[in-house]
């Protein structure tokens, strides 16, 4: 019997994507025998994040890296890290911020769920910008200028919440940043691929960058990287390790923890609750590895290869092509919500992605789909899709 069966459950058929509700991706086998054997072994974690880094390194250009338990987790500690430095005082402080510089700017379009690990770790979110986008007369979003007025002795960091529209650019903003010696701290959790963003992002001279492992990298559900300048890095981690020991006898790899920059040991930090386990480390070093590896063509090919073969077995369906670094199926359906709660209330459920919903198209996601979910995808999708 299946592990979930055991549980009671029925695996879905999964043409959402990778998104967490929907329980992440399909790992390798590669990655799962990596995870395997990681379990059997206990390492130190402090050494584990260490060599990690220098994977991490290898692969972003960064000068230093650690595998979180997700982008939000990375947000988190990134914005720790803005917030406190390494001051081990402020550190066991958070996220009560008094008395230090808290108040990270985000331009208000940035602005989504997710910012909420930034304010978890103690941090103010201070907006700027109006995007006036639905009055009928506006056209701005957020200009450089005013990132740079709200600038003051209380600013920690800048927030920048990385899309392909995202305004002013990614440059500039690190630009004006370093001007007033200010981190910025980025969320690409999703802007994987192009695989050249593992290089590009901190190629701009970003401060910190939090990327899912779960999402494209294809990595453990729980498991991000957060990657960056070296001090920083270094903070993140005294605030996510468990730092239960004692000053003499704590011996911290130098290349990630420097024993010499800090007055004292921490205690166990704010981000002790985003703690990772030495199986999802191994895990997304694997992932990234095979990511890397691989050029976007040919993981487009791949799932360009999913999307073809539903075609064919659903050939009465309209669908069309949306290509992209993920190519999406994209149906026009007259009853698209409707059609789609019914797809997730079968047996067993199948999820389409809703994203484009308010304009009456069914997205198909060919990321988590099996080559053995597609005849049943497809005639679900023949008996309840209406085409419009
Ligand atoms: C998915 C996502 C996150 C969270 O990533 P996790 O790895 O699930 O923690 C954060 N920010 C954005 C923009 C995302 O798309």
């Amino acid at each position: 019997m299946s592990v979930y069966a055991a549980l009671g459950l029925t695996p879905i058929i999964n043409a959402k994507g990778p998104s967490t509700r929907v329980s992440g991706g399909l790992l390798s086998p590669a990655v799962t025998a990596a995870m395997a054997e990681a379990a059997s072994l206990c390492v130190d974690m402090a050494d584990l994040q260490a060599a990690a880094s220098a994977v991490i390194a290898r692969h972003t250009g960064a000068e230093a890296g650690i595998v979180t338990s997700g982008a939000a987790a990375g947000l988190l500690l990134g914005a720790a890290a803005c917030l406190a430095r390494l001051d081990p005082a402020r550190m066991a402080r958070l996220p009560d911020a008094t008395g230090m510089p808290h108040e990270i700017i985000v331009v208000r379009s940035q602005r989504n769920a997710y910012d909420h690990a930034v304010r978890a770790a103690g941090a103010r979110l201070v907006e700027v910008g109006l995007p006036d986008r639905y009055s009928g007369a506006g056209i701005r979003d957020a200009e450089l200028w005013e990132i740079a007025t709200a600038i003051t002795p209380a600013t920690a960091a800048i927030l920048y919440v990385l899309t392909p529209r995202s305004q002013p650019s990614l440059a500039e903003v690190v630009e004006l940043a370093h001007q007033h010696r200010l981190p910025v701290l980025v969320d690409a959790a999703a802007q994987l691929p192009p695989v050249a963003n593992l290089r590009a992002l901190p190629a701009t001279g970003a401060d910190l960058i939090a990327f899912s492992g779960g999402k494209a990298i294809n990595g453990p559900q729980g498991s991000g990287i957060l990657c960056g300048r070296r001090d920083l890095i270094m903070s993140a981690i005294l605030q996510n390790l468990d730092l239960d020991l004692d000053w003499p006898s704590w011996n911290p790899p130098p290349t990630l923890i420097d024993k010499q920059r800090l007055p004292g040991l921490p205690t166990h930090g704010i981000g002790r609750s985003a703690k990772i386990g030495k199986e999802t480390i191994v895990g997304l070093l694997t992932a990234l590895e095979l990511f890397a590896a691989e050029s976007d063509a040919s993981r487009a090919a791949r799932h360009q290869q999913i999307l073809d073969q539903l075609r064919q077995l659903a050939p009465e369906l309209p669908f069309t092509l949306r290509p992209g670094p993920v190519p999406l199926l994209l149906l026009a359906a007259a009853n698209a919500r409707q059609a789609l709660v019914e797809l997730q209330n079968g047996h067993p459920a199948i999820h389409l992605d809703p994203g484009a919903l308010d304009q009456g198209l069914l997205r198909i996601n060919p990321t988590c789909l099996r080559p053995e979910d597609l005849p049943l995808l497809a005639a679900r999708l023949q008996a309840i899709v209406i085409p419009s």
